[in-house]
């Protein structure tokens, strides 16, 4: 049996009260906490932690990411969206290799795991290679393949139907770590037909459905033009939302979209540094989600080449401060909303539905944070100074289902150096190959 002791921690514990704990133990057995307060003092523990000074929270879930788009991290800069999609992103990956998938989602575990993230989602090419990463870091996941449906010499892989079948054939794998679902690109690039046909194979295999929806005004417009239909309506006639769906972005949405999407319970991840690094408008912001009845709003960091990190804090802090500022009202998503935006919402969206609370019984997700630091005194409100004042450097431990993968910032799962090494050397070698754009993006 293995077991974790963290001494004399505060804990942040994000239920329902939103109860903070000051200077007590917490015990894990196994996957799960056993106890918060008081560990009786027989107890053998093969790990035991002093986090005097330290706050433990519920680890993050990154609830809309590409993460094997490190190698293209600040290879597309200072570009409008359709620029940065047609004569970079996609420019660059049809160069991409199953081995180049690989060693990004590598490098983005690192990543993660060094800022605290315990889960994330992610939609990308390749997932096999990606699996094999979520197993082999200890990390919690739910992978999609990115599908066009546009005739298979447009996608990036083996074929659409290969494609969908990798979230049957890995669906509750890594002991349950990894969570798959259907990832259809967008209702701008995938035709109605092979919406449908996705719908139809969630129903049949009980999937989730991750997607790119409304991410601009022109969007909507051109939806509108072709379809008669705004993105979101025109997924709703085709019964897209009558599945668990997870829909990336929803910049411009009307009355109706924010009813439709209120009333089918679907999860909205918002990426703020994305947003405001490609001058992407938010012309619905969380404020009027939350305000049509829309709870499931979520946090991501997108891909590393349009955000350039996967530092959730640093999204956390972004996304209030995009709020407070935009909405002219410093009241506007306070830091606890913000958390648990960025936690159990996050793990609800990914099918992990009791992480994200630190609590007798739930899973050992956690990460500790060392607030022995100039930036983080006096401690007079934890969570002010998580969501304002710390860093993901500030973090020191992640333990996801009772494993430590980091501890006192070192990765214990994975070889960073020879990871940093590689996933480099192939970055490199990527773009610098002949390489010729896949698809065109319109919007
Ligand atoms: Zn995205």
């Amino acid at each position: 049996m293995s077991t974790i002791w963290i001494k004399q921690a505060d804990v942040v514990t994000l239920d329902a009260n939103g109860t903070i704990l000051r200077g007590v133990d917490i015990l894990i057995e196994n996957k799960r906490i056993k106890h918060i307060g008081t560990v009786p003092e027989n107890t053998q523990a093969n790990e035991v932690i002093d986090a005097a000074g330290y706050v433990a929270l519920p680890g993050f879930f990154n609830a809309h990411c590409h993460s094997p788009m490190t190698f293209e991290r600040g290879w597309a800069e200072d570009l409008p969206f359709p620029r940065w999609l047609n004569e970079k992103i996609w420019v660059a990956e049809s160069a991409l290799t199953p081995d180049d998938v690989y060693w990004g989602a590598a490098l983005a575990a690192c990543e993660m795991i060094r800022c605290g993230t315990v889960g994330y989602n992610d939609h990308y090419f390749y997932m096999d290679q990606v699996a094999e990463v979520v197993e082999a870091s200890g990390l919690k996941a739910m992978l999609a393949w990115c599908t066009f449906g546009i005739g298979d010499d447009k996608e990036i892989g083996p074929g659409a139907d290969k494609q969908l079948a990798f979230s049957w054939e890995w669906n509750n794998s890594a002991n349950g770590r990894i969570h798959t679902s259907l990832g259809p690109h967008s209702p701008y690039v995938c035709p109605p037909d092979f919406l449908k046909r996705v719908i139809v194979l969630a129903g049949q295999h009980d999937l989730p459905i991750h997607l790119h929806v409304a991410e601009s005004q022109q969007q909507v417009d051109n939806s509108r033009e072709r379809y008669g239909q705004t993105p979101v309506e025109h997924l709703n006639t085709l019964g897209l939302f009558d599945h668990h769906t997870i829909a990336a972005h929803c910049l411009a949405l009307t009355e109706n979209d924010r009813a439709i999407l209120a009333d089918k319970g679907v999860y909205i991840p918002r990426t703020p540094i994305t947003y405001m690094k490609l001058a992407m408008p938010v012309r619905t912001p969380v404020t009027v989600l939350h305000e049509s009845g829309i709870t499931r709003v979520a946090l991501g960091s997108d891909g590393p080449a349009s955000n350039a990190d996967m530092d959730m804090l640093a999204v956390i802090r972004q996304q209030v401060l995009l709020e407070k500022y935009s909405q002219e009202n410093p009241e506007a998503l306070p830091g606890d909303m913000a958390l648990r935006m960025a936690t159990q919402i996050g793990a609800q969206a990914l099918g992990f539905t009791e992480s994200g609370v630190l609590a007798e019984g739930r899973p050992a997700d956690l990460i500790l944070i060392d607030f022995n630091r100039p930036h983080l005194r006096p401690r007079h409100d934890l969570i002010a100074n998580m969501v304002h004042s710390a860093k993901g450097a500030d973090i020191t431990h992640v333990i996801v289902d009772g494993q430590l993968l980091m501890r006192d910032r070192e990765l214990l799962t994975l070889d960073e150096k020879q990871i940093l090494r590689e996933a480099e050397q192939r970055a490199f070698r990527m773009v610098r190959q002949d390489m010729s754009r896949v698809r065109e993006y319109q919007d």
